[in-house]
């Protein structure tokens, strides 16, 4: 079996030192978080700055080798990065997992590299000649979450990389000894100080946010905080890319077939035991097949199995933290209060461990009750019964968030038109959740504002300079 002590043991600060992280499905220490203080970020984001100006001077071809060669050097640790990330953050080996989520970042990083921002011509009629040329912003600073922090961590660095920028990754506090690990790996391949990743307290994420010399913020986590960060950017004028979360709804319409929607529909659901920004959140679903969805849920979920992420056979893993279990916990049980009726799961399986709730389908719900208007983020999904499509466009649409949303049905047209009037930064028709490299990604609303992904991903990173003559 690979052994992630290596990686460890590059990363992890001596025991009695640094903060314990606990691997969520068993409880156990795997190793001490590194906790830097506001001057050693300090001083990060001064060898950030000096490298910055090299850098971006080598040139798109040297920075595109330079990413190339850091995915080969994930790919080279991409078993000990999966292993090290299940055990931090829970998720399982398989599935759509630590191990797609190690490879999904050498994609990025690879996808990245092969991208060409080129000057456009805007105008050029005899008179005036005048084009538009884009260059590095200068330091970003890259501050993740816990749900996917490698995939999530390269989504925000290797964009900016490419462009020329340097950056100043902050982990999130409960997972990051991989995304450590992760900087520590692609460091094999890129020069000193283009890429530090610092592990700290809340102190230190605010100081990354707020600090004088950071020119751009990327962060991923909850609207509570992207305000914040929006608050630190009236004093610095860091230019910001915020992914928020949402609360994502999918339609199914008459005529859908369930058992042929069921896995997707499961997948979109529950992909990372449903810790996932742009994970479908809430069901939506005509009274015509109503009970065909949710039974034919039922059956993918009882053939899904839940427990240890290293264990190869297990799919779904436990809550990455005691916050997000009592979150999870507590709107079900509200729900059940609210007279819904639990299909599957609804009480937390502590025979597997003590963050581990099972998959809870909760149906009989309404607009109103709070598994349905708060973003669960966890293994919960409410379906709710509709019988005229406009109610069900109208509840999708009624809540302050819009990172995602999908719609099911047998005629592509009609679900087309109906994707149409969905208020999200991306609609599905007959799947959810799938991100693609070369597709801008992000959220209108609560859900943050800015792109990440393909050219327009790049621009994000990217600030503009007109030549004029
Ligand atoms: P947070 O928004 O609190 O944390 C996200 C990141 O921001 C972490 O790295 C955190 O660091 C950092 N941070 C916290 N406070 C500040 C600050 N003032 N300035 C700069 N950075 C800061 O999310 P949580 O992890 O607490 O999760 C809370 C909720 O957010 C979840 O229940 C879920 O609903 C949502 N969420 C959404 C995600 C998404 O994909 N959009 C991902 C994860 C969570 P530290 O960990 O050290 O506090």
């Amino acid at each position: 079996m690979t052994d992630v002590r290596d990686l460890l043991d590059r990363v992890s600060a001596p025991d009695g030192d640094g903060r314990p992280i606990h691997d969520p499905a068993t409880g156990e220490v795997i190793g001490n978080a590194p906790e830097a203080t506001v001057a050693e970020l300090d001083a990060a984001i001064a060898r950030a700055r000096a490298a910055q100006p090299a850098w971006e001077a080598l040139g798109h071809e040297a920075r595109s080798a330079a990413l190339n060669a850091a995915a080969d050097a994930v790919d080279a640790r991409a078993e000990e990065l999966a292993r090290l990330l299940s055990r931090e953050q829970g998720k399982p080996l398989n599935g759509p997992n630590a191990r797609f989520e190690v490879g999904a970042c050498s994609a990025w990083l690879r996808t990245n590299a092969a991208l060409r921002l080129e000057p456009e011509v805007l105008v050029d009629d005899g008179e005036t000649h005048a084009e538009l040329h884009y260059r590095a912003v200068g330091v970003v600073g890259a501050i993740g979450p816990w749900n996917w922090p490698l995939m999530i961590a390269v989504w925000q660095l290797a964009p900016a990389l490419r462009m020329g920028n340097t950056v100043v990754v902050k982990p999130s506090e409960y997972t990051p000894l991989s995304v450590l690990a992760l900087v520590d790996v692609l460091n094999e391949a890129l020069p000193a100080d283009a890429l530090i990743a610092v592990s700290g307290g809340r102190d230190v994420g605010a100081r990354l946010a707020s600090h004088p010399d950071i020119d751009k913020v990327m962060f991923t986590g909850s609207t509570a905080t992207g305000r914040r960060i929006i608050e630190s950017s009236a004093g610095n004028l860091a230019r910001l890319t915020l992914e928020l979360g949402g609360n994502d709804a999918g339609i199914v319409l008459p005529g859908t077939d369930a058992t042929a929607i069921a896995q997707d529909l499961f997948w979109g659901a529950f992909i990372n035991t449903g810790q996932t920004c742009a994970a479908l959140k809430r069901l939506y679903v005509h009274d015509s097949v109503y009970d065909e969805v949710v039974e034919a849920l039922a059956e993918v979920a009882k053939a899904t199995p839940m427990g240890n992420g290293l264990d190869e056979d297990n799919v779904l893993g436990p809550l990455q933290n005691r916050q997000q279990f009592d979150i999870v916990n507590r709107l079900v049980e509200d729900a059940k209060t609210h007279g819904a009726r639990i299909v599957t799961g609804g009480s937390p399986a502590t025979e597997l461990g003590e963050l581990f709730y099972p998959i809870t389908l909760v149906a009989d719900i309404a607009d109103g009750v709070a598994l349905v208007d708060e973003e669960q983020f966890g293994p919960a999904l409410p379906i709710i019964r509709y019988t005229d499509v406009e109610d069900a466009i109208a509840s999708a649409n009624r809540l302050d968030v819009g990172l995602g949303g999908s719609v099911w049905g047998p005629d592509r047209d009609e679900a087309r038109r109906i994707a149409a009037r969905i208020e999200s930064g991306t609609v599905w028709i007959n799947s959810h959740g799938g991100v693609h490299p070369m597709i801008p990604f992000g959220g209108v609303k609560g859900s943050g504002y800015g792109v990440e992904f393909g050219v327009e991903g790049l621009k994000a990173v990217a600030v503009p300079r007109v030549i004029n003559g």
